[in-house]
């Protein structure tokens, strides 16, 4: 491994050490409290370091949106330049943001949210029991004991079945009414960037009262967030990543 100085493209936020054991493969490191992660970036000819370097904010300001402590789990995230048929993907360890699929700063933001929820989801809401539950999110089971299983219970009887009583208003969007995995990303999403919606729509209706306090009690320790427009957000809306864009 060799020292390069991509890691300036991240400016003041991300320090540390830059490593590269590829041409092609450039990756830095650097530390945000309480464990670091690693970056890598992979450029392409007609998507490169340029291209990418506006979008280093969002990326930044994508971190941050979420405290770090709920994603400590996460230890890749990798920038590429390639295309993609999906904006990002991730696991309880890392992520893949496809940066030329984004049209705007927020959008990209909001993306970062989602997959910070699918990391916190599989990483740091986890169970110590038996893998016999009727939930198992990438193929890998989801443990008696994991906290999610609350979440996904308001809704869900497995992976694919959702609960009769659970038509579109119980579900902050359309994507969220794909998988228990989707729902819990996409409503911990709106919980962060459309709360003054979302708290509009669960005076209405228990179901998503439910998710809200069950987020606010689990996850954020009580913090709340005013956000985004009281209007916006209902069932219409496919994908909470795309609002206020
Ligand atoms: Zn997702």
């Amino acid at each position: 491994m060799r020292l390069l100085t991509f890691c300036l493209i991240l400016g003041g936020v991300f320090t540390g050490t830059v490593l590269s054991s590829h041409p092609t493969q450039h990756a830095f490191a650097r530390s945000i409290t309480p464990r670091d992660f690693r970056v890598y970036v992979r450029p392409t000819p007609s998507y490169g370091r340029a291209a990418m370097r506006p979008q280093v904010p969002q990326i930044q300001a994508g971190l941050q949106s979420l405290p770090r402590h709920l994603w400590s789990s996460l230890e890749h995230i990798w920038l590429m330049g390639q295309p993609s048929d999906t904006r990002a993907r991730a696991s309880s360890r890392q992520m893949i943001l496809y940066l030329r699929e984004f049209t705007s700063g927020p959008e990209l933001q909001r993306v970062i949210t989602h997959e910070l929820a699918h990391v916190i989801d599989g990483g740091w809401l986890v169970g110590q029991g038996p893998l016999d539950t009727d939930f198992h999110d990438l193929g890998a089971g989801v443990r008696h004991g994991d906290p999610s299983l609350d979440f996904y219970r308001l809704c869900w009887v497995n992976d694919t079945q959702r609960k009769p009583e659970c038509g579109r208003h119980a579900f902050v969007s359309g994507y969220a009414q794909h998988s228990p995995y989707e729902d819990f990303a996409e409503t911990l999403t709106a919980y962060r960037w459309e709360g003054r919606a979302f708290r509009r729509r669960a005076v209405t209706d228990p179901l998503l009262r439910a998710k809200y306090h069950w987020l606010r009690q689990t996850v954020f320790n009580g913090q709340e967030y005013d956000t985004g427009t009281p209007t916006v957000l209902d069932h219409t809306v496919w994908d909470v990543t795309q609002l206020g864009t």
